[in-house]
């Protein structure tokens, strides 16, 4: 109680500053960034693969580019359908998802659920063809020194948007795995050997489903939870991040 009444009063006079270009932040703003950083936020704009969303410099659209693969997806398996995503992983959605996840400030997601929504509600795909929402997993000491997953809240939010089930307790992560930005193709693949496991797999014949993840990077761990999927006769596979590395 005291300590509250003193942060009220120290941000009285000290406005709390944004995150990014610490100018002071808006009254009631509370995702610790304001809203001339938010606005700068790159969309993903086409043209870009139809499958895992990369993007092509301008110059390569050779007319329709709808069905235009990226070199990856026109030699690697299909494991899941197509790569749902509003944004483009840099400047300032990097810093925010930074913020989120590793600064625990779970008021950025008040603005993530804005961009989710203005990207949900152009209808990207008919949730009709849907039938279950399932957040990429946290291994539980990793949750437990966070505090929560970020793909759960993403996934939540979409599930209630949609009113599609959310199924969070079938998909787990039984071995902990490194960071795998600074592993080559091979070590990714090998340091998400077996770091999933599926409970109740029968309940997913049939069902196509949405793999939810906050960041695609090279794409390793959703097509990982994919592939575990597939084996359980899933009837389709889609995946949405909020965000696509460029
Ligand atoms: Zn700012
Ligand atoms: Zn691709």
């Amino acid at each position: 109680m005291v300590k509250k009444v003193a942060e009220g009063v120290i941000s009285l006079f000290f406005p709390a500053e944004c995150k990014i270009c610490r100018r002071s932040l808006e009254p009631l703003n509370r995702s610790f960034i304001c809203t001339s950083c938010w606005s700068k936020v790159k969309w993903l704009m086409p043209p870009y693969c139809s499958r895992c969303s990369k993007p092509f410099p301008p110059s390569d659209v050779l007319g329709e580019s709808s069905c235009l693969l990226c070199e990856e997806c026109r030699t690697e398996p299909a494991l899941y359908k197509k790569l749902l995503v509003p944004t483009l992983y840099e400047g300032v959605m990097k810093e925010a998802i930074h913020l989120l996840k590793y600064g625990r400030k779970k008021g950025i997601f008040l603005e993530i659920k804005k961009i989710l929504r203005k990207y949900l509600e152009q209808n990207f795909l008919s949730f009709s063809e849907l039938d279950e929402i399932i957040p990429i997993p946290l291994h539980r000491k990793k949750l437990k020194q966070r505090g929560f997953n970020q793909a759960y809240l993403l996934a939540h939010f979409i599930s209630g948007f949609s009113k599609l089930k959310l199924v969070d307790r079938s998909l787990l992560r039984i071995r902990e795995t490194r960071p795998q930005i600074k592993l080559n193709k091979r070590e990714r693949a090998a340091n998400l050997k077996d770091a999933f496991q599926v409970k109740n797999g029968t309940s997913f014949r049939g069902k196509a489903v949405l793999l939810v993840d906050d960041v695609y990077t090279t794409g390793a761990t959703l097509r990982e939870a994919a592939r575990l999927l597939r084996t359980f006769e899933t009837r389709e596979i889609y995946v949405l991040t909020l965000a696509r590395a460029p």
